[in-house]
């Protein structure tokens, strides 16, 4: 019998809440996450607790900000002019888009801010400093195919890839 751990892809269902019990996350009802185990697809917290598991276990899990998006750090919000983003984009506070990074690449960043045509953004994850609860069942187990585990992640539930 299969049990999750690295290559393998995992899908899971899950609720994710804050310590105050309020609802962060879930899996839209019938729906699933498939990922790939050992590539932080998930957060290291959640990771660690589903290795071992199998499909039916279920678990409940505390993940302290280290093991999830990491401390709060004082960030100082970027001011980005509202024309800077696409016009059809839904700019709203938590709403995430992808800047260029100082390397070149693509970095993701959050509005943290909206105030008229001045949109603020931060590249800190809302979810940074925060201390997770996650409740989560093992619904499926496979291994990864050769193309998943080059790439590093998961092509969908019956590995079907579109690249
Ligand atoms: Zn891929």
């Amino acid at each position: 019998m299969s049990t999750v751990e690295a290559g393998k892809v995992v899908s899971i269902e899950f609720v994710l809440r804050d310590e105050k019990g309020e609802e962060l996350d879930r899996t839209p009802e019938g729906q699933q996450l498939h990922y790939l185990h050992g590539h932080h697809a998930i957060v290291p917290g959640l990771e660690e607790a589903l290795t071992g598991k199998s499909v039916g276990d279920r678990i409940e899990v505390r993940v302290p900000p280290e093991k999830a998006y990491g401390p709060k750090r004082k960030v100082k919000l970027q001011e980005i002019m509202r024309s800077k983003f696409p016009a059809d984009a839904v700019v709203e506070k938590g709403a995430r888009f992808f800047a260029e990074g100082p390397d070149g690449r693509p970095m993701a960043i959050w509005v943290a801010k909206v105030q008229g045509k001045s949109i603020y953004v931060t590249p800190e994850h809302p979810l940074a400093g925060l201390t997770l609860h996650y409740e989560a069942t093992v619904t499926a187990i496979r291994d990864a195919t050769d193309d998943e585990k080059a790439h590093g992640h998961a092509h969908g539930a019956h590995g079907h890839a579109d690249h």
